[in-house]
């Protein structure tokens, strides 16, 4: 079985849906959700600086797009028409917190910066939904590989494509492992 830990640093829209992995829900609690905010360790902006502002509707909220995402991906992986629902729906937490280019006088000149409204979770589930937006219209997105090993199911995007593996360490490794005990079994 791949370990419990959770795969980072792929796109973030594939890290969030690797969260469910053939072991287990990586996402089960509010808690797990803030240890992998921090595990992205700034990539989101959007993740909340006090942990304590994401409630359980927030990662009920961010479990349903993990859903979302996990079957547009499908569809946008393999070429194939996407359920219009799913759409609608990832646009709905889009829009739950737009972001506004947000103007401040600094003393000689207008600075610019990119807010969301709304709540702590609505921002971070708005933030979440555009990634996967953004990588979904990604013609990169047919190049997302699942990993060869028999009892994973989580995806990656091949930086070359000889990459077979989630992880060479984790999956790599044990498949390696495997095979070399199978060939050296008595008998
Ligand atoms: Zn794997």
């Amino acid at each position: 079985m791949p370990d419990l830990v959770p795969l980072i640093g792929e796109p973030l829209a594939i890290d969030l849906v690797n969260t469910r992995t053939a072991a287990g829900d990586l996402l089960a609690t509010a808690d797990d959700l803030r240890a992998w905010l921090r595990r992205q360790d700034g990539r989101i902006p959007e993740a909340p600086e006090r942990a304590a502002a994401l409630t359980d509707a927030d990662l009920a909220a961010v479990r349903r797009l993990r859903a979302v995402t996990a079957r547009l991906l499908h569809h946008a992986r393999h070429g194939t028409a996407p359920d219009p629902a799913d759409l609608e729906a990832l646009h709905v937490f889009q829009r739950a917190a737009p972001a506004i280019t947000e103007l401040a006088w600094n003393g000689t000149a207008l600075v610019a910066a990119r807010r969301r409204t709304g709540s702590a979770g609505d921002r971070l589930v708005a933030a979440l939904a555009e990634a996967a937006a953004g990588l979904l219209a990604d013609p990169a997105v047919t190049r997302i590989r699942e990993c060869a090993a028999d009892d994973c199911v989580l995806l990656f995007l091949p930086a070359h494509p000889r990459r077979r593996w989630c992880s060479p360490t984790g999956c790599g490794n044990r498949v390696r492992v495997a095979r070399h005990y199978r060939r050296h079994r008595p008998g």
